[in-house]
């Protein structure tokens, strides 16, 4: 395994050298000798600070960013959504993938939790580029028995670590509760709860989500769910908007993580998060982007200026959700969500990092990196992005970028193509 030294980076406050072996943070102090590592990297002017944990997105969905937009949820879904997506193949659901984790290293994020369909491709494409994530096995009624049966047999033949690439775990993920059954959802809570897997699904997105659920269960999204133990495993839900203080209490005592996706929630008119509800229930919550047909970028760093200032906005209050908080929702809080050993800069911790450029004009004067990192960056002060010891992204250059874009872009022609042939 090859080791790396940072020399003269800027750490908590101070000048410091980071010294990464085995994948991880092995000494953090100044003066390391060179001859310790296989490469050394000059920090001058750089800080390192950890990278972002994406909590909720459907990575091939890049290859419908920007087809249909500015669409009701629904109408968006069954008219434009899911026809397009009938016609991608695997090529194109690995193409897509591959454009996603391009477009994420170059914004600073090496993990993410996915929800798609044909989760081999994607994690064909996290394996080739050295990412992390917690990949969906994706359930949805209308898919039908055989399909749904394939999925169980997936995740029964995934169970062991070794059977996965490193870095990869599963997730079991029925949609939402409008597309999967009850008895479907009560089998995936079961299964998630039995092998100790995450459960992770759409909830309360909607109103209309909590009315349908209301006029068939006589109870709302939280409470059904609560009723049916589909809380009962560790539970990763996205959006959970239209909740009243009851369900996020609810929600706390499970220890479900809240993923807040406010791009998405404002894109689609969802609704807008009860940030500070949520945090005096005492629930857990991280930050996710959504998919790319719905935000329409992977930007976390984005999603963190976005975050910070919804909540402020809403509540009126501008000590809600100050940077540090939401900086912690999109990295420290997101590694926690998935047991990952990272997401903070210290001896003994999975080498997961980025250098930011100090000279960026965005980044000057520095008082407060943080502040400058969620109210002020944009992707260009990112100049190199670390997985596991291993550089994803070097003074802003990413290995294949410009192939993954080709391919990408020609799945795009071709799905199109696909679509209007019928
Ligand atoms: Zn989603």
């Amino acid at each position: 395994m090859s080791s790396l030294l940072i020399k003269n980076v800027f750490h908590n406050g101070e000048t410091t050298d980071v010294f990464i072996k085995n994948k991880i943070f092995c000494r953090i102090e100044p003066g390391l000798d060179p001859s310790l590592a296989d490469q050394v990297i000059d920090g001058t002017d750089k800080a390192i600070i950890p990278p972002f944990y994406n909590g909720h997105t459907h990575s091939p969905m890049t290859l419908l960013r920007g087809y249909a937009d500015d669409i009701p949820l629904f109408e968006w879904l069954n008219d434009y959504i899911w026809p397009m997506e009938k016609v991608m193949t695997a090529e194109d659901i690995y193409n897509g993938s591959r454009l996603a984790l391009y477009e994420m290293i170059r914004s600073g994020t090496i993990f993410f939790n996915d929800m798609y369909w044909q989760q081999d491709q994607t994690i064909r494409a996290v394996e080739e580029m050295g990412l992390k994530a917690a990949i969906g096995v994706t359930f949805m009624d209308g898919l039908g028995k055989k399909y749904i049966e394939a999925n169980f047999d997936y995740l029964d033949a995934h169970l062991r670590p070794e059977t996965l690439p490193e870095g990869i775990t599963l997730t079991v993920a029925p949609h939402a509760i409008y597309t999967v059954s009850e008895a479907l959802l009560r089998r995936c809570a079961a299964y998630a709860a039995e092998h100790n897997l995450v459960f992770h699904i759409h909830l309360s997105e909607t109103k209309q989500e909590v009315e349908d659920c209301v006029k068939a269960h006589g109870m709302t999204p939280v409470r059904w769910l609560e009723q049916i133990g589909a809380l009962e495993p560790q539970v990763v839900a996205a959006h959970v908007i239209h909740v009243d203080e009851e369900e996020l209490a609810i929600l706390a005592s499970r220890d479900v993580t809240l993923v807040h996706n406010p791009v998405s929630n404002m894109k689609l008119c969802s609704g807008v998060f009860h940030f500070q509800k949520a945090q005096e229930a005492g629930c857990r919550y991280i930050l996710g982007t959504d998919g790319c047909s719905s935000n329409n970028n992977l930007d976390m760093r984005e999603e963190m200026k976005v975050a910070a200032l919804v909540a402020k906005s809403r509540y009126k209050d501008l000590e809600l959700l100050p940077a540090s908080t939401v900086f912690k929702m999109a990295t420290k809080w997101g590694a926690e969500c998935f047991g990952l050993n990272s997401g903070k800069i210290a001896v003994g911790k999975a080498a997961d990092a980025l250098l930011l450029d100090l000279n960026n004009e965005r980044m000057i004067p520095c008082y407060n990196l943080i502040s400058n990192c969620v109210y002020s960056a944009d992707n260009s002060v990112i100049d190199t992005v670390i997985c596991n010891g291993r550089l994803l992204m070097e003074n802003h250059k990413v290995p294949g970028g410009a192939e993954i874009v080709a391919l990408a872009k020609e799945s795009s022609i071709k799905m199109l193509e696909r679509l209007k042939k019928g």
